[in-house]
């Protein structure tokens, strides 16, 4: 299982609220751009999708 990102979900207007929840750091935003996720140091928590209003973080 894999964290990933539904860019088309993802308003690209904002700063990504779920990084601030993530305990391990694993979410990186480059400006206001969708998030990325460090799959070296994610632990698939699963935090930021539950967290995400637009759902745009998922497991896969
Ligand atoms: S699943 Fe957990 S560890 Fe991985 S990016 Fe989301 S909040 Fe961070």
């Amino acid at each position: 299982m894999a964290i990933v990102i539904d860019k088309p979900r993802c308003p690209q207007n904002h700063p990504c609220p779920s990084i601030r929840v993530c305990p391990v750091g694993a979410l990186l935003q480059n400006g206001f751009d969708a998030p990325v996720v460090d799959h070296e140091k994610c632990i698939t928590c699963g935090k930021c999708v539950s967290f995400c209003p637009m759902g745009a973080i998922k497991e896969a």
